[in-house]
């Protein structure tokens, strides 16, 4: 059995069951997080959970949701699941605050619940194997309809067709553009490119979700790389005749990308020398090999 924060309280998986009316279940009203644990066997350490758990609880006010928690507490809570199933292994914490009410009609009405679920999840290759990509022919949501950069459930069929769309053409990735026509991210995980040994981004305006990863490189990049970094709104053009192209998340965690609507990126390998740096990095830097801020890695000892 797997032990699970559901309520207020532990319990086995198999009872952590919601009535079929829960509102979250018919609106798409709850928040949530995707945040990794990486561990040897012996001991595991979160990567920035509680910059998660801040994000969580500010997408949480949108929903107008009572959050008797903190970040520091959700963190502990976190930290408890782990260690009450032993997992000190590689692991996606999926924290979830969802609305309770079992009223029938939209809106944001009282009763928020916290469930907490950590799902086996390996540590892909530190340089994954490229990928291809298509741009998805759904725009993300403008910020005009919706808070665009949060992580609440019901913004997420637009992930889910994005994925879809490009599963059905054939890629493996989907890249979204927003209602400006500029690129936006993944379905996922943001978007980096590299033209000329400058590093582009989309900034957090372009109606993306920022990402924890794409800050964690953008910092690394800033302090310890004397590459030029530029958050800017970029052309599916500019995107195209990109000589690296990679996608970043917690979940994905750094994944090149070799081909774009079948035409190759730089010279179609995907490994070009800034992904492969990042890469290299990124793994280190989630598994404490390197110096990162205090606070980014919280130890789980059993
Ligand atoms: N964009 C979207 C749409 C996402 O779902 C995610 C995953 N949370 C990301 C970007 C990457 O965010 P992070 O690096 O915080 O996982």
């Amino acid at each position: 059995m797997a032990w699970v924060y559901f309520g207020d309280r532990f319990v086995d998986e198999r009872e952590a069951l919601v009535p079929i009316t829960t509102h979250a279940l018919h609106y798409g009203t709850a928040v949530f997080e995707g945040i990794r644990s990486y561990g040897d066997g012996t001991d595991a350490s979160i990567f920035r959970p509680l910059d998660h758990y801040e994000r969580l609880l500010r997408n949480a006010a949108w929903l107008d949701m009572k959050t008797p928690w903190n970040a520091e507490m959700l963190t502990a809570l976190t930290v408890e699941v782990l260690q009450r199933n032993g997992y000190v292994d590689d692991r996606y914490i999926r924290p979830l605050i969802y609305k309770t009410s079992t009223a029938i009609g939209a809106g944001l009405p009282a009763g928020d619940a916290l469930a907490i679920v950590a799902v086996s999840m390996p540590r892909g290759d530190v340089v994954r194997p490229a990928a291809t990509a298509g741009f998805s022919r759904w725009r993300r949501f403008p910020a005009a309809a919706c808070p665009a950069g949060a992580k609440i459930t019901g913004l997420y069929v637009n992930s889910s067709l994005a994925k879809a769309d490009a599963a059905a053409r054939g890629f493996a990735q989907a890249i979204t553009l927003n209602t400006r026509e500029d690129v936006a991210e993944g379905y996922g995980a943001n978007l980096f490119i590299v033209r000329g040994g400058t590093v582009f981004t989309p900034p957090s305006d372009a109606d993306i979700l920022p990402g924890i990863t794409r800050h964690t490189l953008l910092s690394y990049l800033g302090a310890q790389t004397d590459l030029d970094v530029r958050e800017a709104p970029l052309s599916r053009e500019a995107v195209a005749a990109a000589d690296e192209l990679f996608l970043c998340g917690t979940g994905m965690e750094i994944q090149p990308i070799s081909h774009l609507e079948g035409a190759a990126i730089g010279d179609g390998t995907g490994e070009g020398p800034v992904v492969r740096r990042l890469a290299a990095w990124y793994r280190d830097a989630v598994t404490g090999r390197v110096d990162v801020p205090d606070n980014w890695l919280v130890g789980v000892r059993l």
